[in-house]
């Protein structure tokens, strides 16, 4: 809908979209997780103008929406202690997103036996990206007194 509307705002020739919904379930060392993956199809080529445009330019190329259900759970993880925070992780929740690896390779490296390094940036900056990792397999701890972090951006 978001995007239709900015489409219909910038007066862009884009006549239809299809959007396919694939549900499914992933059963995973007991634990179900549901799982709506999105495809978008512009079903016409691009006009040229609005190639231009930020939402184009982002769509460039082959296109994966992905939905994750999160998880809620507070059983125990592996524990990565860093100086002003530790990073939890449930390996049985993680999704394989790559979104944290992607988006924070100084602290999320799975090449490395020890792959989360919650000291590579700042605390708050290791917090903002746990709360973005879909499945819910991240979390933090923060120390005794520490002001506790903010919403999820
Ligand atoms: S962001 Fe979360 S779900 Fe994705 S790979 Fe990292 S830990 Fe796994």
């Amino acid at each position: 809908m978001e995007l239709r509307s900015y489409i219909d705002e910038h007066a862009l020739d884009v006549p239809s979209i299809a959007v396919v919904v694939d549900f499914f379930l992933i059963s995973k060392d007991g634990v179900v997780t549901t799982t709506i993956d999105r495809d978008v199809d512009f079903t016409t080529p691009l006009d040229p103008d609005a190639a231009k445009c930020p939402v184009s330019r982002l769509l460039e190329g082959d296109i994966s929406v992905r939905t994750f259900a999160r998880h809620q759970s507070k059983t125990k993880g592996i524990l990565y202690a860093g100086e002003d925070i530790t990073v939890v992780w449930r390996p049985a929740f993680c999704e394989h997103s790559e979104r944290c690896f992607r988006q924070l390779p100084q602290v999320f490296d799975p090449r490395e036996r020890t792959w989360i390094t919650p000291d590579g940036t700042s605390a708050e900056r290791v917090a903002a990206q746990v709360a973005r990792c879909p499945s819910g397999a991240l979390d933090v701890r923060w120390p005794e007194g520490a002001p506790s972090p903010g919403p999820r951006d």
